[in-house]
């Protein structure tokens, strides 16, 4: 369907949990992070009654996110029932985004449910500065999940998320390893989504800046490949590597968004970058499914133009961290 500034929303974001089993410090707090209650997440069968409804009204691409999607016990039937859509046609695409922990488990089972592509966040190569920005994360275990979804014919795309003193100076070697093992690779800039405990402005390094050191290094030329998401990419054709960049920030792309979310607690928000959502689950769970696609529908139709996030506030978004809507 399209929203009332003529874009065709037809992808969702559906968050199926707010826990993770990493902390990465730009994220959430590290310490006492707020998390919902567990009678406030959306059962495996509510889940499945959005989804539906969602396909009905349009959704083509669904992209599970998190929190960690994966640490979700029933995580394998959401993507069982998605993969039934996929063989009905009812859908396009099926993707995942996440921190990469649990995919020795499961990649061989998402293969099996038809995932083709996956997204991994790495924001750094060198085992100390990742279990220091994710507090406490295993970089090998990460690594070796990445090469079995590789071996189970699932394409890789890395997000590094730039951070000012902390990853410009791995720009170009995730590059080099991005282009040597067949991955894609995309550059983002740091949201004001939750207030932690230092300044977004100290964290903050603009893809402009990524830019200027990847061309001391190499030639960035005109991709062919496009995604559905907000990446922009380049060619880097030393590398034979596509590498994206994307900047809620610097240079917002909200004219082009074709995207709402739906968090663990059953919440739509139609934009990132607005405090902005309405609660889904009276619907869902006094079985009111045609007040339950109305609200989708009249969400989506007044989905905003734009974000206004300001890099200059300690939080843009106060209420609310990245992994209540993934990203
Ligand atoms: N846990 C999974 C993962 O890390 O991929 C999925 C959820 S995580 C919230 C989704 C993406 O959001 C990750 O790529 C993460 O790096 C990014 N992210 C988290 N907080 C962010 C922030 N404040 N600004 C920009 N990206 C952020
Ligand atoms: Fe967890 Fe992903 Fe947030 Fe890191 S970015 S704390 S892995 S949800």
């Amino acid at each position: 369907m399209f929203d009332s500034f003529g874009r065709k929303i037809n992808y969702v974001r559906v968050s199926v949990t707010d826990r993770c089993d990493l902390r990465c410090k730009y994220c959430m707090p590290t310490s006492n992070p707020f998390f919902f209650k567990k009678k406030d997440i959306l059962s495996l069968n509510e889940l499945q009654l959005i989804s539906d409804q969602l396909i009905l009204l349009g959704i083509k691409k669904i992209r599970i996110t998190g929190g960690e999607p994966l640490i979700r016990k029933d995580i394998i039937q959401y993507f069982k029932f998605l993969s039934l859509k996929l063989s009905q046609n009812k859908i396009d695409e099926v993707l995942l985004t996440s921190n990469g922990t649990q995919l020795k488990k499961y990649a061989k089972n998402l293969a099996d449910f038809g995932i083709k592509r996956i997204n991994v966040s790495l924001d750094s190569l060198i085992e100390q500065k990742f279990n220091f920005i994710t507090n406490g994360g295993n970089l090998s275990n990460v690594i070796d999940g990445i090469f079995l979804a590789k071996s189970n014919n699932i394409k890789i795309k890395i997000n590094t998320v730039l951070l000012k003193n902390f990853n410009e100076d791995e720009i170009i070697s995730l590059m080099k390893w991005c282009g040597k093992n067949n991955f894609t690779l995309s550059f983002i800039e740091v949201m004001p989504v939750g207030e932690i405990s230092y300044s977004r402005s100290k964290q903050y390094l603009p893809v402009t800046k990524a830019k200027e050191i990847i061309k001391k290094e190499f030639k960035l030329e005109k991709s062919e490949l496009k995604s559905s998401g907000p990446s922009k990419y380049y060619f880097c054709k030393k590398l034979n590597l596509n590498v994206g960049f994307i900047s809620p920030i610097s240079e917002h792309f909200c004219l082009t968004c074709n995207r709402i979310r739906i968090t663990s607690n059953g919440f739509i928000y139609p934009c990132l970058g607005d405090n902005n959502s309405v609660d889904l689950k009276p619907f869902l769970r006094s079985g009111k499914s045609k007040e339950l696609f109305n609200t989708l529908e009249s969400v989506i139709y007044k989905k905003p133009e734009r974000h206004f996030f300001n890099i200059n506030e300690k939080s843009y978004i106060k209420k609310r961290y990245m992994n209540t809507t993934g990203g």
